[in-house]
């Protein structure tokens, strides 16, 4: 039975080739973020925390912070990463101490509602006849006054979601699907998700029609999934935090590179060919650079050895150089304070459909044309300024008329 979870579907939304490594290839990387090793820690005590109030003992908070280092001590290795170079794995520590100390001063004793599952695994059809299925594991599951079921869920992230955000949630949304009618006299499921770093809490509810078109999209998105042959790696800021670097086309030779030492580093055949790369690259741009200033010094040589003698052309042995004197006009462009009073007056006489968007390009043809009256066009040529183009053209002069 085909079976797909939020951070399945998420992961495939991030990158498509890390989803091929971790859920097609079922490549198992032994390395894990340190945010994500804090989370895990915290979560264990939140859980300890919910489990033994079940058994009617209520853990101090110096117990479950004791608690807490004693996991982290006990699962800390060096496969864990820290990638933001500028905190240590002892800030993190900290940090989820924190969390764990605001969530415990906020919610003491503990009271709001009866605890009906922690690590409550779900699992039910997006779509009975379409044959998938949503898994996922609800941190805590709790009935409110026998009648409202709350779905809680701990996060120990950076970022603090807008409303907007939450409502659109679709990993709680499904957690939602996954409890519905599953306990008699339910009448409302409510999404509770605690930002732990902020010690801050958000709601949101779902209607059944949100529900209805999340498992469309769900279907929409899972079509594609199914459809995709290339799982192409699609790079963002999240790359610093993928465990499949190593392997990933777009970031192996940085991984491999990174832990050669200089010696080595220097030697490697794809750093020598990309630095030597460069090198001629900026070598051509200094050469082009000087023969571009030198070019510009003898059209101005040329330009002004045409005034001097009146000439339109200058032959050389192979070439002739026709120069070209023209005076053009030039109305205001986007952003011109005279701009705006051109398009006010153009709108006053009609006639803005006609250069729509105001092209100066454009009004300057249609002057060119006469296509306008001459009232009209003398307003508007009031607007422009006169700038002087001359070009250089160089023709062989066997083609030449
Ligand atoms: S490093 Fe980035 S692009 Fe490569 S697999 Fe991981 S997330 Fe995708």
């Amino acid at each position: 039975m085909p079976t797909y979870s939020h951070s399945q579907l998420s992961t495939y939304e991030t990158c498509p080739y890390q989803y091929k490594l971790s859920y097609i290839q079922k490549i198992k990387m032994d390395t894990e973020g340190i945010e994500a090793f804090m989370g895990s820690m915290v979560h264990d005590v939140l859980e300890k925390l919910y489990r033994d109030l079940k058994m009617t003992k209520l853990n101090t908070l110096e117990e479950l912070l004791e608690f807490y280092h004693q996991c982290w001590e006990k699962n800390w290795s060096d496969t864990v990463q820290i990638i933001r170079k500028e905190y240590s794995a002892e800030d993190y520590r900290s940090l989820g101490a924190k969390c764990i100390t605001e969530y415990y001063k906020r919610y003491y004793p503990f009271d709001q509602g009866k605890t009906l599952g922690l690590e409550e695994t779900i699992y039910f059809p997006l779509e009975e006849e379409k044959g998938y299925w949503i898994r996922g594991v609800i941190d805590r599951l709790t009935l409110l006054n026998g009648s409202v079921l709350e779905i809680h869920d701990y996060k120990t992230s950076g970022r603090l979601p807008t409303q907007k955000d939450i409502q659109s949630d679709r990993q709680l949304a499904f957690y939602h699907m996954g409890v519905e009618g599953k306990w008699k006299d339910i009448q409302e499921i409510k999404l509770i998700w605690h930002y732990l770093v902020f010690d801050v809490e958000l709601q949101s509810l779902r209607t059944p029609e949100e529900l209805q078109r999340l498992r469309q999209e769900t279907m929409e998105l899972i079509k594609t999934i199914e459809s995709d042959r290339e799982f192409s790696p699609r790079e963002s800021p999240l790359c610093d935090w993928c465990d499949y670097q190593g392997l990933c086309p777009k970031r192996k030779h940085r991984v491999v590179t990174e832990n050669l030492p200089p010696n080595e580093y220097l030697n490697e055949d794809g750093v020598n060919l990309v630095n030597r790369y460069v090198e001629l690259k900026e070598k051509k741009g200094v050469l082009v650079g000087e023969i571009d200033a030198e070019i510009a010094r003898v059209e101005e040589a040329l330009l002004a050895y045409a005034q001097l003698k009146e000439l339109e052309a200058i032959f050389g042995s192979d070439h002739v150089a026709k120069i070209k004197m023209e005076v053009k006009e030039k109305y205001p462009l986007k952003g011109d304070p005279a701009r705006r009073a051109l398009d006010e007056f153009i709108k006053s006489a009609g006639k803005w459909m006609e250069v729509s968007d105001l092209n100066p390009w454009m009004i300057a043809r249609v002057l060119e044309r006469g296509g306008w009256p001459p009232s009209l066009a003398k307003k508007v040529k009031e607007f422009a300024t006169v700038e002087k183009n001359r070009t250089i053209t160089l023709t062989k002069l066997k083609e030449r008329d």
